[in-house]
């Protein structure tokens, strides 16, 4: 046990100390398939087309169900690990790990899967889209923060990339001459902003200049937005992001620019938790001294790409509690908690914990049949318009 704890402890504080963007995490793919090739599990590399992407599979010797476990390990852009993937990644390898080693004949398949560029990148929406899910019954994961939970929601998300073209001026000598891009990029945030009374408390819209012209004396000829419309389900984003597109071809129109918009990811959904694995692994943390809250509508939510894998099979995203709470997320203050012996101590935890839920699923009809029953009640519930919890 101790020597578990040890190895835990080193892998992510390794990866931690070697933070990598979203699909250049290759260090930490190394590590972590290394690892997991000497514990028995059969590893590829390269999956869906993404060079960071993998799955390593432990088949038991008779068939029953595939129950994954989803590692992530992208770092933030000048942060580094702000947001505690290298916990993540640590923790669901021993989870995993130690699954296979306590019941190395296990029913079906246990497998882990890789997956990077969970920052802006919706890596496991395009491993969704490839296929790798397919034939996964159930897959589970959990994530730091400041507060330990069952479950929360997520928003639907569209990331947004609107671009502005005007015509360069000399902006002293012939400015009637120009029409400038960063007049429209001004008058879309302020029609955004002026739109922003007139929609739905659960709408989030928000965004910065990326780029804002090349000189104040230029009238410049291109700028940038990259703005995030998020809103409670995918359903209510389809009715908010045409709005928030028509302000900005209105914008164009006013300032005598064009403008064109791209989404630079793929488009996360909201998220379906499933409670009976939920609740199921509550019940183990509880039995190692940690309670994890029940979910709440007072918990702010934010948006990942698990949304989408969600709506395609039962799935769990538990936060786990690092750092005093209210600790901000994707901040210094979070990257240093990400790497505390309180972090390790709780992740230790919920690493046993996930282990136990891992071989209840593979090895438990019963429990399976439930955790599919809800996932079925809950996703014809979505089909009809309603939101999911
Ligand atoms: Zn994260
Ligand atoms: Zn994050």
């Amino acid at each position: 046990m101790h020597e578990r704890r040890t190895a835990l402890d080193q892998l992510s504080r390794d990866l931690h100390g070697t933070p990598e963007t979203r699909f250049e995490e290759h260090y930490a793919v190394e590590q972590l398939a290394a690892r997991l090739a000497v514990a028995g599990f059969e590893v590829d590399k390269d999956v869906a087309g993404l060079p960071t992407a993998f799955t390593a599979t432990h088949r038991g010797p008779s068939d029953g169900p595939t129950i994954a476990v989803l590692l992530e390990y992208d770092a933030l852009p000048g942060i580094g690990h702000g947001c505690g993937h290298n916990l993540i990644a640590a923790g669901g390898l021993t989870a995993a790990v130690a699954a296979a080693a306590a019941r190395p004949g296990h029913r079906g398949t246990l497998q882990v899967i890789g997956t990077p560029g969970e920052e802006g990148g919706g890596g496991k929406i395009l491993m969704l889209e490839r296929g790798v899910f397919q034939g996964v019954d159930a897959a589970v994961m959990f994530h730091p923060a400041d507060r330990s939970l069952r479950a929360r929601h997520a928003l639907a998300a569209s990331h947004l990339r609107i671009g502005f073209h005007g015509v360069a001026a000399h902006a002293a000598k012939a400015p009637w001459e120009g029409r400038s891009a960063a007049a429209g990029a001004q008058l879309f945030l302020t029609a955004v902003d002026s739109l922003r009374q007139f929609m739905p408390p659960t709408a989030r819209v928000h965004g910065i200049v990326t780029r804002g012209g090349g000189a104040p004396n230029v009238v410049p000829d291109y700028t940038e937005v990259d703005i995030f419309v998020r809103e409670a389900t995918s359903t209510a984003l389809d009715v908010l992001l045409p709005r928030v597109l028509a302000a900005a071809d209105g914008a164009a129109l006013a300032t005598g620019t064009t403008v064109d918009h791209a989404e630079t990811a793929p488009r996360y959904t909201e998220r379906n938790n499933n409670m009976v694995m939920a609740d199921r692994l509550a019940a183990y943390t509880v039995g190692l001294g940690l309670e994890l809250e029940p979910p709440s509508e007072q918990h702010p939510a934010g948006s990942s790409d698990i949304g989408n894998v969600s709506l395609a099979l039962p799935v769990i995203h538990p936060y786990l509690q690092i750092c005093p709470r209210d600790t901000p997320g994707h901040s210094v203050r979070m990257r240093e908690a990400a790497r505390s012996q309180r972090a390790h101590d709780a992740v230790e935890t919920m690493s046993t914990a996930l282990a136990a839920l891992v071989l209840d699923l593979l090895e438990d009809p019963r429990l399976l049949h439930e955790v599919r029953a809800e996932f079925q009640a809950s996703t014809s519930v979505t089909a009809h318009g309603q939101e999911p919890r």
